[in-house]
């Protein structure tokens, strides 16, 4: 016995700690020889005997298996140990992410229109057509409608075309002065080169008693933007038409890339348009019932500039995900 229990400590794997036992239980075994001494036993002597071995066996069980225990606890550990990782370990594969072109534009012109004390507002991307049209100015059929296919729900209610519902809905909501952006995502079904039919925009507003504020406002706030944007270039205002500006203006710059003389991106005309603008239509003002007001309203479609401060000729490749255009920016 005392032989056993020095076996089973020297064990230091279950395999082994197995071997053992199936040597000592089984049918040739320790215990089946000492069992078979019982037939030349007799009376009493037999008695004894038998009982001092099932003490034995059960005392070696007993042995193997907190051995056992103990060895599987320990294999166990030994696998985890092979298997740590040190996560303090310095290592120089460095993987960063690198924020969405898109977003990354969209950061930047939040960031100057915050510096010059605009709010950033928000508001539902699915619209009625009270916010999204008709408090613009752009009562049903009225031809302006055509100039952004929209698409509908089958209960009247539409995704936005413009971000410009934020803007009625900050105005019915808070009294004037209102200084603020609204940056989102807008949808109108197209699809080619220059169009997705899920795009971004920031539009600002600005409005104040009548008479406080005027285009000049307008203008200097959106040429010191532009240069802000793209560097020392040549702005010019074009009259326009928007429903809901009157005097409206788009806003060009000198073509970034020829730089006047004339390219593809430009059509070879020199200039490259950037935004749409104007003083706010009275019309508008009656439709949130804001009186004795005046303000001026800006938009602008943030691909646009994302595609011409990184050259990037086809709207189509911001939104395929490709992990090979998008790691440029990185
Ligand atoms: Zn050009």
């Amino acid at each position: 016995m005392e032989t056993l229990k020095k076996s089973i400590e020297e064990c230091d794997s279950v395999k082994e700690l197995e071997r053992l036992r199936v040597e000592v239980f089984g049918k040739k075994g320790y215990f089946a020889k000492e069992f078979a001494k019982l037939k030349e036993l007799s009376g009493d002597e037999k008695i004894a005997y038998a009982a001092r071995l099932n003490e034995e066996k059960d005392k070696f069980s007993e042995l193997v298996n907190a051995k056992k225990s103990f060895l599987e606890t320990k294999e166990y550990e030994d696998i985890l140990k092979q298997d740590a990782v040190d996560v303090s370990l310095y290592s120089n594969i460095v993987n960063v992410g690198a924020l969405h072109p898109v977003i990354d534009t969209m950061d930047k012109i939040i960031e100057y229109f915050v510096s010059l004390n605009f709010s950033v507002e928000d508001g539902p991307l699915v619209e009625d057509d009270f916010h999204n049209f008709e408090a613009l100015n752009l009562p049903k059929f009225h031809p302006a409608r055509d100039m952004q296919d929209t698409f509908y729900f089958k209960d009247g209610a539409l995704l936005r075309t413009h971000t410009s519902p934020v803007q009625v809905r900050t105005m019915l909501s808070q009294d004037p002065p209102i200084r603020m952006i609204c940056p989102g995502a807008v949808f109108r079904p197209d699809l080619d080169l220059t169009h997705t039919p899920m795009f971004h925009q920031i539009e600002g507003l600005v409005v104040d008693k009548r008479g406080a504020v005027s285009f000049a406002n307008l203008k200097s706030i959106l040429e010191e933007f532009l240069r802000y944007m793209f560097g020392s270039v040549k702005v010019r205002f074009r009259p326009s038409f928007f429903p809901f500006t009157e005097p409206s203006a788009e806003v060009d710059i000198g073509c970034i890339f020829c730089h006047g003389a004339g390219c593809r991106v430009c059509k070879n005309t020199g200039w490259l348009e950037v935004l749409g603008c104007g003083t706010v239509d009275q019309n508008v003002f009656n439709a949130v019932g804001y009186k004795n007001s005046s303000g001026y309203a800006f938009g602008l479609g943030i691909e646009r500039f994302a595609m011409l401060l990184h050259k990037i000729p086809d709207l189509r490749s911001l939104f395929e995900g490709d992990l090979r255009l998008l790691e440029q920016f990185k």
